[in-house]
């Protein structure tokens, strides 16, 4: 099976013991594209470094709304130009924790999808409680090449993204008992429409929900899809795999 984990934040201390011995583990599960996932300054760079020594990792820039106080404009612009970052991300909004003021979140989104047009790189989207706020900012804004990681709208909402032209992307969050609502969504998606992702090491799927997650635990995000959506894993891992490929892999980055 070959899997393209779209969204993980390996550089994160959770991974500073065996972080080389998860990255061969997900590699042998089938693993052959992985992003990694800034969301400030730090993480931003730290992405870039990783990404710097692993073929088949890429990287992503961005300041997320809990810590949209401390955003650079600069900062990013600069990142952004460095060799395999593949988007700008994460960012958007959350009202659950609203750990920045809902203004600072607003324009430090705003200001970041600019940048991501001006660069022509897509956006990967954290949208926490935020729908509609996040949908009217992209909207106008115009941005055109836009993923909703971690979706957790419902499939109204899911119709919306998707007349956009715009992606979903699914967690393990799928196999937990009470999300109904999320296995609607999976059950409804256009095939060319959504990507595969941990989040690692947040949000692990079951059976091992609550421990740290990593990329070796996809197949069970595939499982459940494949259960969810009657089809077959592998074409599950196949389609998903062609559609973050054609999302994140424009003409202008050189895969080696
Ligand atoms: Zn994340």
């Amino acid at each position: 099976m070959k899997i393209f984990e779209t969204h993980a934040h390996l550089d994160l201390k959770d991974f500073n013991k065996d972080r080389a011995r998860v990255i061969e583990q997900s590699k042998k599960v089938g693993v052959e594209y992985l992003i990694n996932i800034g969301y400030n300054e730090e993480t931003s760079k730290n992405s870039i470094e990783l990404a710097s020594v692993h073929d088949f990792i890429f990287a992503s820039v961005g300041f997320h709304p809990h810590d949209a106080t401390e955003y650079n404009s600069d900062i990013i612009r600069k990142l952004a130009h460095k060799e395999k970052v593949v988007a700008i991300g994460e960012i958007g909004l959350d009202y659950y924790r609203n750990l920045s003021p809902k203004k600072i979140q607003q324009e430090v989104f705003a200001d970041q999808i600019e940048i991501a047009k001006q660069l022509d790189l897509p956006l990967i989207i954290h949208d926490r409680d935020a729908h509609e706020d996040c949908y009217n900012i992209l909207k106008e804004h115009k941005a055109k090449q836009v993923v909703f990681h971690c979706f957790s709208g419902d499939v109204v909402f899911a119709e919306k993204v998707l007349a956009e032209g715009w992606k979903l992307s699914i967690t393990g969050t799928v196999t937990y008992k009470n999300n109904e609502s999320l296995r609607d969504v999976v059950r409804m998606l256009p095939d060319h429409s959504f990507f595969i992702e941990t989040d690692s090491p947040y949000l692990a799927p079951l059976p091992n929900r609550g421990k740290r997650n990593a990329p070796y635990y996809l197949p069970f995000v595939i499982e459940e899809i494949a259960r969810v959506r009657m089809q077959a894993p592998n074409r599950i891992a196949e389609m998903t795999f062609q559609n973050a490929e054609r999302f994140f892999f424009t003409d202008k980055i050189k895969i080696k």
